[in-house]
């Protein structure tokens, strides 16, 4: 790759969402000369994007928002236990204003190659604006939910309708007034799409494959004594979150299913229905990994869906069968199931009539056509890797990050990848991401960035590696607790298996976030000795 009238910085940092943000202050506050790229057109990452009717976080949002600030936990109020798209990306502007981020963006810009130069000790990143930047450091911020995927069914571009995917929503307001309207997809996405949408559609046509578990949000306005309260004790609530396993304050309990008489367990999970939010998952300690006791709480969530849906077959189509509970991401919602009793919402199994194609009008399944005035796509993601297996990332000895990973994702801590010195990601596969809060991940990854950073500018070190001892030990802990998960049991982005080729496999530490960072912690302490071969030679900063 040609270098010639490249720019020259200390940090390239890659993406604008919760990471890609974080790390722009970071460094910068740490004097280095910085410069962020982000495709959309502001920041926010899946928050800009995901602009679809009834986008909302399912983590609360007193969580859900950046600790390192805490003269911005105390200047921002959120509304609702779950914020909703427009309230997240207004508290993402909020932070970026306060801040001073956006001067330092690149937008609508994406990065097309990067490439590690061996000799000069540098990363180079090409754009899509044929611009070439140069810099001793790469942050790959670019986020475990950032390349969506369409539904492999022939003929999507015939469709004369209007389309639409949930990950690129338009800016302006979508009107489903009287209008025939399709969904493909009943992940977290499609479900907060079908009981937003199924309000004002003349005809709402719900296209399911898998169908999921959804429990109820019960989401509430934050009245201002609560948010005083939390205001008042932000330390601790963060300091609780970061010695979970989740990563917030969600309720987590030690207690097995079967420590306790039927009738108890009854009662527990009513509770946690009537609380709302991921309460049942907290419920007891097993759940992820006993398949009996999972089955029990996947029959009571099955019970719920028969007690909700007036036509039986419907509710029986609804009822999720043939993977545990929870093995797909638990989904939260305030009326999917009450929707299908609304005489303008259908639901259309693929299981009974798979799609054959779409056609000019709309989808024709095995049983027929259904003219579409709109079609909405909610399919999900290509998770985990999609992000740096879309374009060539080329580390050392000329070895691209797909040659890498052909295999399967391959990292130490989801954070460095051996054989691509100096360059960093935060919640990269085989971290924690998706099954813990994703801005304590970022904020921890960042920070322990930032670290080997400063221990490389103390020591006088130019280049930073992952051992391929330390990178095969991490491997080996993230498989072993994986084989004990039933989230192996679901076909799921967790394990690849909604991608067309990709290797399949858990690329998710398992063990939760309290004890990711107690690894993360390890390495710091040990000096960094077991986990890095370092070079010598001049370091970031002086360049
Ligand atoms: P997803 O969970 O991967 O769901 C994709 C859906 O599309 C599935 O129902 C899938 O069916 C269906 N699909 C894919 N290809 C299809 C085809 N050819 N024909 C028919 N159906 C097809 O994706 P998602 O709903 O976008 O959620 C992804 C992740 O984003 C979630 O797990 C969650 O982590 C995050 N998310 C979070 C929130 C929130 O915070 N509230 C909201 C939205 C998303 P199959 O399962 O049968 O393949």
């Amino acid at each position: 790759m040609t270098t010639v009238n490249a720019k020259r910085v200390e940090v390239l940092i890659v993406g604008g969402g919760f990471g890609g943000m974080y790390a722009t202050f970071k460094f910068r506050e740490m004097g280095y000369k910085i410069q962020s790229f982000e495709a959309g057109g502001g920041l926010g990452g899946v928050w800009y994007w995901n602009r679809y009717p009834g986008a909302r976080v399912d983590l609360p949002s007193i969580d859900y928002s950046f600790s390192f600030s805490s003269e911005i936990e105390q200047e921002w109020t959120w509304s609702e236990q779950f914020a909703a798209q427009p309230e997240l990306l207004e508290y993402i502007n909020f932070v970026a204003k306060r801040l001073d981020l956006n001067k330092h963006f690149q937008f609508n810009t994406r990065i097309e190659h990067a490439q590690w130069d061996e000799g000069r000790k540098l990363w180079s990143l090409k754009t899509d604006k044929g611009e070439m930047w140069e810099a001793p450091y790469c942050i790959m911020a670019t986020g475990p939910l950032s390349v969506p995927k369409d539904p492999e069914i022939e003929g999507l571009q015939r469709f004369k309708g209007a389309l639409y995917r949930a990950a690129r929503w338009p800016h302006e307001p979508v009107s489903f007034e009287g209008k025939r309207v399709g969904v493909i997809g009943t992940g977290s996405t499609g479900i907060q799409i079908v009981q937003e949408v199924g309000k004002t559609a003349g005809e709402l046509f719900v296209f399911q494959r898998t169908p999921s578990f959804t429990m109820p949000m019960r989401n509430v306005p934050l009245e201002p004594d609560y948010v005083a309260e939390v205001k008042r004790h932000y330390a601790g609530i963060r300091n609780a979150a970061r010695n979970s396993a989740v990563g917030g304050t969600r309720p987590q309990s030690t207690r097995g299913f079967f420590t306790v008489t039927p009738d108890q367990r009854k009662t527990l999970l009513e509770d946690a229905w009537k609380n709302g939010g991921l309460a049942m998952l907290g419920t007891f300690s097993d759940l992820l990994v006993n398949e009996e006791a999972n089955e029990h709480v996947a029959e009571f969530v099955r019970g719920k869906i028969s007690e909700v849906v007036k036509d039986p077959v419907t509710a029986e189509k609804l009822k999720p069968r043939g993977y545990p509970i929870f093995a797909r991401r638990p989904c939260l919602d305030s009326s999917y199931y009450e929707t299908f009793n609304q005489s303008n919402v259908h639901l259309v199994d693929l299981y009974e009539q798979p799609i054959l194609e779409i056609t000019e009008k709309g989808v024709r399944t095995g049983k027929g056509e259904y003219p579409l005035d709109i079609l909405i796509l909610a399919t999900g993601y290509d998770g985990l890797t999609g992000a740096l297996t879309a374009f060539d990332v080329v580390g050392r000895n000329g070895r691209t990050v797909n040659q890498k990973w052909k295999d399967g994702a391959s990292t130490y801590l989801g954070i460095m990848m051996e054989g691509f010195p100096n360059l960093f990601m935060t919640t990269g596969p085989t971290g924690p991401a998706a099954l813990a809060n994703i801005i304590r991940i970022s904020e921890n990854d960042v920070d322990w960035i930032a670290e080997l950073m400063v221990h490389m500018e103390k020591t006088g070190q130019a280049v930073a590696d992952v051992t391929p001892e330390a990178e095969r030990a991490w491997m080996d802990i993230v498989g072993n607790l994986a084989k004990h998960s039933l989230l192996l049991k679901a076909k799921t982005w967790y394990l690849g298996a909604n991608v067309k080729d990709k290797p399949l496999g858990l690329t998710l530490f398992t063990g939760g976030f309290h004890k990711y960072r107690e690894y993360c912690e390890a390495a710091k302490q040990d000096g960094y000795k077991k986990a890095i071969s370092f070079v010598s030679g001049h370091v970031g900063r002086a360049v």
